[in-house]
């Protein structure tokens, strides 16, 4: 199936890593990003910036730009964008496909929480907290008696009293998230269920410093959406 109009929906690895594959199949790929990075990496292909002005905003470039698929490759937890795309899909008629890379593997040791409110109430009065969550919900933790160790690309906007910001961008490896942890006297980790190989060696690395690790679960995905795990897979579905 080749020279289909792709909108495909990004601000991941593997949505660049797919705008990649389907620009050297022969497709015609626009890469949408919302616009909350200030240096993106940007994918191969066209690439549009900003919001849509949500489904039916979504709906109306579907139409106009004569696209064939929607393909969302978005982040786990960029969940109203999803459950736009969906809607959008689903009033146009468009194919839709949502790529959800897996969660980390699961430790039973684990404290799994819903939000990050939850994950703010978890934390353990005078502890040090590796926080990577990205920069949007870091005021969630304002409250929390405690120093944090706050990993972002970009500075959140607000900021807990004792903190100390490190700003990088994955992947990261064991190694020096070990150094980075115990230079910091880390004792809890607290992350989103992001799942993908660039960000799990924080995980590998708290538990072999036996750290206290606090997971945010996904949001769902919306209901009857075709999910798939894997760029593979989305390059397989449209082939068929
Ligand atoms: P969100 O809450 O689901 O989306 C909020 C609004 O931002 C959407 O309603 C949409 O505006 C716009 N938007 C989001 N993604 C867009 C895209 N790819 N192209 C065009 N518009 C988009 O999303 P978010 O959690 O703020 O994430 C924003 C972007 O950052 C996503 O593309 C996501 O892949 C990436 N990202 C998110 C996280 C995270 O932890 N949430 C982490 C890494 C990367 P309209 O309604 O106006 O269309």
């Amino acid at each position: 199936m080749a020279g289909v109009r792709i909108l495909l929906l990004g601000g991941t690895s593997e949505a660049r890593e797919l705008a990649t594959r389907l620009v050297a199949s022969g497709h015609e790929v626009v890469s949408s990003l919302a616009g909350r990075v200030s240096n993106p990496d940007l994918p191969e292909g066209d690439v549009r910036v900003g919001g849509f002005g949500g489904p039916d905003g979504l709906a109306a470039y579907l139409t106009e730009e004569k696209v064939d698929a929607l393909v969302d490759a978005t982040h786990p937890f960029a969940e109203h964008i999803s459950a736009n795309a969906y809607a959008a899909a689903a009033q146009t008629g468009t194919m839709h496909l949502l790529l959800r890379r897996p969660g980390f593997p699961r430790h039973p040791e684990y404290v799994v929480v819903p939000d990050v409110h939850a994950a703010a109430e978890a934390i353990t009065p005078g502890s040090t907290v590796f926080l990577t969550i990205g920069r949007q919900q870091v005021s969630a933790f304002g409250h929390v008696d405690a120093k944090f160790v706050i990993r972002a690309i970009d500075p959140p906007s607000v900021l807990p009293p004792h903190h100390v910001l490190v700003l990088d961008r994955g992947p990261f490896a064991f190694d020096e998230e070990i150094e980075l942890m115990q230079r910091h006297g880390v004792d809890t980790l607290v992350t989103k269920d992001s799942g993908g190989a660039a960000t799990a060696a924080k995980l590998e690395a708290a538990s072999q410093l036996g750290l206290t690790v606090i997971v945010v679960a996904r949001p769902a995905v919306p209901e009857g959406a075709h999910v798939v795990e894997s760029v593979e897979q989305v390059m397989h579905q449209l082939v068929r």
